[in-house]
């Protein structure tokens, strides 16, 4: 696993900033960027406008572009941005207005909001970016949201952005700054669990959620957004995929792609596992089943978190490579596969006790 915290000297400043580490003077473009000066063993001296910024390597690593994000008198900073990486995700929020059986990422009540440092990091991303933006609930703060945006958008047109939303606090009046943004610039990720809205709300653990999150996806489909519907497929959901897929295709043919997800054994995903985790490796039969009917009617859809040999052969071209680098792991099984590098593997936090079943056996 790769520690998305960077030790650091304590700075003395009064507000969070936004530094580029460069390890060369020619790299060095803007006010955010700091140059590499000396080094002391694992200790890395940085410039940074004049002041000294004292980095700690735990092994041989390169900072060259990464971007950080570093917190009065605090000895860790942020990794926000790895140059060498397109996982980067910005955690925007931790609150939210839902309780997922599964979330891995479970809401606090408080806001930090960091809007401002996160639109610097994102003008100093490499060229063509695409970046996460994730929570608890980004759109909980709409307004500052769509700012950051707006700023990234006029100084760096490249940059994109992937948005993890519930998707249920967009109104019509959102439509034209969607459009004036870009569409172009944002992918949607939503999630829908159930075609039918009592499954739905109950995964969610929010009444009236299903409702809302239609109301949005048609928000959404009338600034012509771009949107990854998204859906864990659980105990509780795996024997309705085929009837959502043809709810999709009836009511939201629109989308780009349909995302049929495993779940990640952390947060409120690891405390619910045993009455949540759907093993697919021995059961994937309501998966293939919405996979033909969504190809039969010429829906897009993918299997997202799967490792390879956990999917039927003849649907493993469906499975992407989509855990994250840093999150990503592979089990000793793995040290001779052929097919590693097609392979997205499992998540640090997989318990293979209590994982898949029948691994390389379909
Ligand atoms: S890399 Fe590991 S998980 Fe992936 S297909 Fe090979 S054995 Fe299976």
């Amino acid at each position: 696993m790769i520690d998305l915290r960077l030790q650091i000297d304590p700075l003395p400043i009064s507000e969070p900033i936004v530094v580029r580490l460069q390890d060369e003077p020619a790299a060095c473009e803007t006010e955010h960027d700091a140059i590499l000066v000396e080094r002391d063993g694992a200790r890395l001296e940085y410039d940074y406008n004049g002041f000294s910024l004292g980095v700690h390597q735990r092994e041989n690593e390169s900072f060259a572009g990464d971007v950080i994000l570093a917190f009065p008198g605090q000895r860790t900073a942020h990794r926000l941005i790895r140059s060498a990486s397109p996982h980067n995700t910005f955690l925007v929020t931790e609150q939210c207005d839902q309780l997922c059986m599964m979330c891995s990422q479970p809401p606090k009540k408080l806001h930090a909001d960091l809007f401002s440092q996160f639109a610097v990091a994102a003008t100093l991303a490499p060229p063509n970016a695409m970046i996460g933006l994730s929570g608890g609930e980004p759109l909980l703060h709409k307004g500052r949201l769509f700012e950051m945006i707006e700023i990234v958008a006029s100084l760096r047109p490249d940059i994109r952005f992937h948005i993890l939303s519930n998707g249920q606090h967009l109104s019509a009046d959102d439509v034209p700054r969607l459009v004036s943004i870009g569409t172009e610039r944002i992918l949607w990720g939503i999630p829908l669990y159930a075609a039918d809205g009592a499954v739905h709300d109950q995964i969610v653990g929010k009444d009236g959620a299903f409702e809302k999150v239609q109301s949005g996806l048609a928000i959404l489909m009338k600034a012509g957004a771009s949107v990854e519907l998204r859906t864990v497929a659980m105990r509780q959901n795996k024997d309705r995929l085929a009837e959502l897929a043809d709810f999709l295709f009836t009511r939201l043919s629109y989308i780009d792609v349909w995302a049929i997800m495993q779940m990640e054994r952390i947060g409120y995903g690891r405390m619910n596992w045993s009455t949540l985790f759907h093993d697919s490796s021995t059961d994937f039969s309501g998966i293939a089943k919405a996979i033909d009917v969504s190809t039969a009617r010429g829906l897009s859809v993918a299997l997202y978190n799967f490792p390879l040999c956990s999917v039927p052969t003849p649907y493993r071209h469906y499975a992407l490579s989509t855990i994250s680098d840093w999150k990503r792991k592979y089990l000793e099984i793995c040290d001779k596969c052929g097919s590693r590098a097609a392979c997205g593997g499992f998540f640090e936090w997989y318990s293979h006790n209590e994982g898949f079943a029948a691994l390389g056996t379909i």
